[in-house]
């Protein structure tokens, strides 16, 4: 099935008088399982784009459609439900919180979801063993390296075995090699648990290697041939 479909997006930032579309008229559509590479230059819209797939932001017009059900037709409350159940999301920054262990801050997601701690305890040390964390179950983000982080939350982004997981830059503060293992790290959870992925990313190295490369410009979403990227 499709787990995430937009049609006819448009969204202009009320800037004064000054009120410039980022984009008017977006189409996408992500199958079940599918992998998806976001490039454009700095302030093309990326990061809107994201926002408003992952219901962050409102569009100005247009349709977001979620696992199914439409954004626009939910209340809050069941907006970031429908957030919490079905996306995940990686930022280029970490965003755990600094207070909590790696194992907490994976266990957040699903505690919020309702889930029983013993379960979700378990559930968030498997992942966390599976991203290579096993034996920083107890560091606090503040005492993990970088890629450790990174790992980290890409664990946080999966606990709720969301259908898609929408990444900004997920690697983009890390150094090549870290880079390389995170992003190998979001394609196998990619192939073992059918998550489609939609990342925006700069590295075109890294955006080949994903099922569809899609660049933003000038307001419009082009698919780039294999040999284009
Ligand atoms: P990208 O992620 O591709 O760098 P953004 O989505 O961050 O691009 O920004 C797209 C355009 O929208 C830019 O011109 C930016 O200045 C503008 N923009 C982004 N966020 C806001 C905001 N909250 N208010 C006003 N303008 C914004
Ligand atoms: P930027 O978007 O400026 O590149 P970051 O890379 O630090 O900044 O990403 C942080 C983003 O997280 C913010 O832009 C914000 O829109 C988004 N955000 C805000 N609230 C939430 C939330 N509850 N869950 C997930 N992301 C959120």
């Amino acid at each position: 099935g499709v787990v995430l479909q937009c049609d006819g997006l448009a969204k202009t930032y009320a800037e004064g008088r000054l009120e410039t579309p980022v984009f008017k008229d977006l189409d996408l559509s992500v199958r079940e399982g599918e992998t998806v590479a976001i490039l454009g230059a700095s302030g093309a819209g990326k990061s809107t784009l994201l926002h408003l797939l992952g219901g962050l932001d409102t569009p100005t017009s247009g349709e977001v459609h979620v696992a199914g059900q439409r954004m626009s037709g939910l209340s809050d409350a069941e907006r970031g439900r429908l957030r919490n159940r079905a996306l995940g999301f990686v930022y280029q920054f970490h965003h755990l919180l600094p207070e909590f262990t790696a194992l907490e801050n994976v266990m957040m997601p699903v505690l919020l979801g309702g889930m029983d701690v013993p379960e979700a305890e378990t559930r968030a040390r498997h992942l966390l063993e599976g991203v290579g964390l096993g034996h920083r179950l107890d560091h606090k983000p503040g005492e993990l390296s970088g890629g450790e982080r990174q790992r980290a939350a890409v664990a946080r982004a999966l606990v709720n075995r969301p259908a898609c997981v929408l990444g900004d830059e997920p690697t983009g503060n890390l150094d090549e090699k870290t880079a390389a293992t995170v992003f190998e790290l979001m394609l196998s959870l990619n192939r073992e648990q059918r998550t489609s992925l939609v990342l925006v990313t700069h590295d075109r190295r890294l955006a080949r290697r994903l099922d569809r490369v899609l660049e933003l410009h000038e307001g419009r979403l082009r698919e780039l041939l294999p040999d284009e990227v």
